[in-house]
This record gives C-alpha cells, structure tokens and sequence, in this order.
C-alpha cells in the first residue's frame, strides 16, 4: 500500500514537473492519439483539456505544417514551423518513439532565437549599406591621385589603393549574403549553360593570365533553372577560388556533365588542398584556411558562404573533395527539377 502510494506520488511529482517545461510535450498512443500533454502544449500546440485527450494528433491540428509532416510519417525533425496555437511563434518539432510503439512530440520555441538571428540580419545589413558610401569616396579619390604626381609616396598610394578595393569587396559579399539570407525564394529564368560556362573559362583565363592550364568539359547538353546573376556569382567564386588557391603550373578543370539524378557542375584543380579537419567549417563566413594565403590572393573569406546560400536557394548541394598538396574539387549537384533542355522551352 506504501509502495503504491509512493509510486503515485513520483508519478505526480513527474507529471507536475513535466507540465511546467517550457517546451511542448504531447504522448501519444500508438495510434498517433493525444494520451496527454503540457501546458505548453496548450499555448504553442493550441490543444484544449480535456476534449483533446484522446483525439487524433493529426486531426487536431488539420491544416498546420504540424499536421502535413506527421502525415508524411515525421521522419526528420521539422525545423522553423509555425507554432499551431500562435501564429508569432516558430518551432523546431521533434517526434521520438518510446514504450511500446508510443511517441513523444516535443515542440521547441525558437521564437526567441529568431529574432536574435533577425537583429543580427539587419546590423550586418545596415552597417555594410553605411559603410559602401563613405568607401566610394574614398576610394574614387585614391583613383584621382596620380603617383607619378607623388613618387615618394607612390607605394603607399598603391597599398591604400589595394586595401580599400578589399573593403569595398568585402561590404559587396557582405550585402550580397544579407539579401541572399532573407530571400527564400528566387525568381525562376532560363540558365544558359553555354554562354555561362564559356564566361567560366574566360574568367579563369583573366585571373590565371597564364600561370594555369584552364580546361573546360561540358557534356551535360542541359540548362539550368534558377537566378542567373546569383548562378554566375556562385560558379564564379569556384573558379576564382581554384585560381587563387592554385600554385603557378597547375592546372584547373571545370565541368559541366550529367549524373542519374541531375548534372554536377565542378571546378577541380591541382592546388594546395585542404586538410580534412577544415572541410565542414569552409563555408563559414571569414573562415579560412590560411589568413594570409586568402587576404594575399584578394580573398574575402566570404564566398564559399555565398555559394553555399546560392545552392541553398536552388535545393542543390556543395560537396568538397579535397587532399592537401594534391588539389581540390568543389562540385555543386543540382536535381532534375532544375534543369531544361538547351534551346527548347519545355521543362525535363
Ligand atoms: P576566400 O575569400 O578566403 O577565398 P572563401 O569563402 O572563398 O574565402 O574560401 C574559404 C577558404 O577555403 C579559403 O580561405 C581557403 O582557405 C579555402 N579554399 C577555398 N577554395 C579552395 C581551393 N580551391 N583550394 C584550396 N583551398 C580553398
């Protein structure tokens, strides 16, 4: 009787802390029905005791995100989901299995984190738009100084000249990432591939100027879908990277061919390679391998992050291979969704 009372009790005591999490916890039967849930639950979820008790999870929360995820079996975590019961709030939800074929929901506000990762948006955004026009000043004076007016000061002319052509790149990435990151969506054109890919190759040639041996292979015999100026900037940053990061003598391929589930554009070169432990951290903004090699070479540290944005936006994915002293290739794999047929009109 003892026993059984004490089991009550932590039973209570169980329930009671559970109730007060500021997360949503909803189980459910192995049925997908509410058994019960949290106070939260009721806040974030909008369920109602007790008429929810035993309902369908799924019915209850009818044409919320929630609901079309648990249909198609919640499989992955969903992220950034409009909270059922408040329509200011955003969740990550999460369904995990336990007892016998039962289930836990757990919805976590991110609200909160949300708007931090906005203000964060805006300061990088505003900043870089205050800072662009005082740059052109500066710089289109520089550009009107002549050093031959100025021998003595000629070096420096040209080191003041040099850095503040860095600035100005670098607040262009920066506005550049900003309008990437609050776009979701990109207006849809016709890529052709042709013409983009034999720019590639005169971009290559341009910045190499002959240090490199420039291969261009184009088998894919397919357009691409999707924003032509972030494509070009993102395909371009590839190249200019392989130059960059590629000793004189080497040599730099860029292809364009056809894999079962879509086509790969990649840029592969003969260059210094990147360490294994790096890999995950490349597209990072400012991350860097080696500071100087990158500032050297007239880098940002900012455009692998932009690529990785662009392929975002058009649901296709970076992968880098990559051995130190051997080379490196970064390959970007776009679905079959994206593609169309070189001079036709008709999607594939
Ligand atoms: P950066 O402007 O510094 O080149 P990125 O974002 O384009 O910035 O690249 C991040 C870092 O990744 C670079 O600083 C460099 O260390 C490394 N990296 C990028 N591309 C290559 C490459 N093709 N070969 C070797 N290292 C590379």
């Amino acid at each position: 009787m003892k026993r059984s009372r004490r089991l009550a009790s932590s039973l209570r005591d169980l329930r009671n802390a559970a109730s007060q999490l500021p997360d949503a916890v909803v189980l459910l039967d192995r049925q997908q029905q509410i058994r019960w849930f949290n106070r939260a639950a009721e806040n974030l979820l909008g369920l109602r005791r007790p008429d929810d008790r035993g309902a369908p999870l799924q019915q209850r929360l009818a044409g919320s995100e929630l609901a079309a995820w648990l249909h198609d079996g919640a499989h992955e975590p969903l992220a950034d989901a409009t909270a059922p019961g408040r329509a200011d709030s955003q969740l990550n939800v999460s369904l995990l299995p336990f007892g016998d074929q039962e289930q836990l929901l757990l919805a976590h506000d991110i609200s909160h984190l949300n708007r931090l990762e906005q203000v964060r948006r805006d300061f990088v955004a505003n900043v870089s738009h205050e800072l662009r026009t005082p740059l052109t000043v500066i710089h289109g004076y520089l550009e009107l100084l002549d050093p031959d007016d100025m021998p003595e000061l000629a070096a420096v002319l040209g080191e003041m000249r040099t850095q503040s052509k860095r600035m100005g790149q670098i607040v262009e990435d920066l506005l550049t990432l900003s309008r990437l990151e609050t776009q979701h969506r990109i207006v849809d054109e016709r890529v052709p591939m042709a013409p983009l890919l034999a720019t590639m190759r005169k971009e290559a040639e341009a910045l190499s100027q002959g240090r490199h041996r420039i291969v261009l292979e184009s088998t894919a015999a397919a357009d691409l879908l999707g924003s032509p100026k972030d494509l070009h900037s993102a395909l371009s940053n590839l190249v200019s990277n392989a130059v960059r990061y590629t000793p004189t003598g080497g040599s730099i391929t860029i292809r364009w061919e056809r894999v079962p589930d879509g086509a790969v554009y990649s840029v592969s070169d003969t260059g210094f390679g990147i360490a294994a432990t790096h890999l995950a951290r490349l597209t990072e903004r400012f991350y860097r391998v080696s500071s100087s090699r990158s500032r050297d070479s007239g880098g940002t540290g900012l455009g692998l992050s932009i690529v990785k944005h662009v392929l975002n936006l058009h649901q296709a994915q970076l992968q880098i291979d990559s051995r130190p002293g051997v080379g490196s290739v970064f390959s970007c794999h776009f679905g079959r969704a994206r593609l169309l047929t070189p001079g036709g009109n008709d999607d594939e």
